[in-house]
């Protein structure tokens, strides 16, 4: 078995991994790269018979999760290409793609789930479900030519999910070659443990009980895992959660009894004037129809501010100006704060013009430098390759064999 890292070995974003055996080869991920000049297509990796689908050795791509970074050049990928994704995760970019271009529909799709082998020619792949900030990822172990290759994908073990991590830890894939493990906490300095979501629930329930107005909740419609904590701390703090269309949406099509249903009448949801738009140009009315009984109008909405928490990011941001309807409010923005500066409006700026109190109350989709080492601990590889890292040279602290692969160069699993 040898694989070459395309991207990722040295960024955070683009990951793309060729794994290559007995004259086959498959794609780990195939992400849109984040920073650098070359995106889209143009920043497709040379890999004979991609956009064409014609050659016969070329077997297929595996997304370990859908978040952009891993899966955003599938899209230029020839209709032939074979492509493997978690059911829900495919749900997720189906329902997201009548929206926003962060959603995509794949051709020729085949589902897998946690703990399910299955073989691609010679390649047999069990998924690992994952703790992450994506909804439905996966780490990925890889077979093949008598050799283990385990990809962690995206990975953390402070979410809603940790139980995957534990069981990760306690029950770890055995005799592993080569870990190709992700470090984006690593270039940060921040060393301690993570903040957990169950934690951030009782900061952000806090700020909501310290609140007179509504509160705006500013994270990504797609972090499932942040919704769930926003509604935990919603109901903790005795108020109604609102969503928007679009998020409503999403829940509704995955559909999993373990989410809160935008149908039930528990939520209540919000059709903000520019998605209004958008559902009238795009005839999307079969996507607001389900939540006819849940509807939440302005004039309910602003006639007892005190009662909500709302689901907000900056394209609403005309539906609430004006009129005394933010008085006493108070945004909590939930992502990462760097996309704060690349924002328009620049949030923070906003509530400062618009009288509304501002926090950050965020924890991280990925894993403390502590948990990656338990990881490698638990996995006892023979090497580990860095990806999706800016500091691949902070890996010879784990205590292994690191092995860097240059972007684009084969490295032999031995
Ligand atoms: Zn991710």
């Amino acid at each position: 078995m040898k694989i070459r890292i395309h991207r990722g070995g040295n960024e955070i974003g683009g990951n793309c991994v060729e794994v290559h055996a007995d004259g086959a080869s498959i794609l780990l991920d195939l992400g849109e790269p984040l920073m650098g000049e070359v995106f889209g297509e143009a920043a497709l990796p040379a890999v004979e018979g991609l956009t064409d689908g014609l050659n016969p050795n070329f077997l297929g791509i595996v997304i370990s999760h859908p978040h952009l970074d891993h899966y955003g050049l599938v899209q230029f990928a020839s209709p032939l290409v074979p492509k493997y994704i978690g059911q829900e995760a495919d749900k997720l970019l189906r329902a997201a793609s009548a929206f926003t271009p962060y959603g995509v529909t794949f051709d020729n799709v085949h589902h897998y789930r946690d703990r399910g082998s299955f073989e691609i020619g010679p390649f047999r792949i069990t998924p690992y479900l994952a703790d992450h900030s994506a909804f439905d990822s996966y780490s990925l172990l890889i077979e093949a030519s008598g050799k283990r290759l385990f990809y962690s994908g995206d990975l953390r073990g402070h979410g809603w999910k940790s139980w995957a991590f534990k069981r990760l830890l306690s029950d770890p894939p055995r005799d592993i070659d080569a870990l190709l493990l992700e470090g984006t906490t690593l270039s940060r300095d921040d060393r301690g443990p993570a903040l957990t979501e169950a934690h951030l629930v009782e900061q952000i329930a806090a700020k909501i009980r310290e609140t007179e107005g509504i509160v705006l909740a500013g994270f990504s419609g797609q972090n499932i895992d942040r919704l769930v904590t926003f509604y935990k701390a919603t109901l903790k703090s005795g108020r109604i959660f609102i969503a928007d269309c679009y998020i409503a949406h999403l829940l509704r099509s995955i559909g999993r009894a373990t989410l809160p249903d935008p149908t039930s009448g528990a939520m209540r949801i919000f059709l903000p004037s520019r998605m209004k738009g958008q559902i009238v140009r795009n005839q999307l009315f079969d996507v607001v129809a389900p939540f006819r009984r849940s509807r939440i109008y302005p004039e309910e909405l602003f006639s007892d501010k005190s009662k909500w928490v709302m689901t907000f990011r900056a394209s609403m941001a005309g539906d609430f100006e004006g009129d005394g309807k933010l008085e006493g409010g108070r945004l909590i923005y939930s992502m990462w704060p760097g996309y704060l500066e690349r924002g328009s409006p620049n949030l923070r700026d906003w509530c400062g013009q618009n009288g509304v109190a501002f926090d950050i109350l965020h924890t991280s989709g990925h894993a403390s430098r502590d948990d990656l080492a338990r990881v490698v601990q638990a996995l006892k590889p023979k090497t580990v390759l860095p990806i999706h890292t800016e500091a691949p040279e902070r890996y010879g602290d784990f205590g292994v064999a690191v092995e860097f692969s240059a972007n684009g160069q084969w490295h032999e699993v031995v």
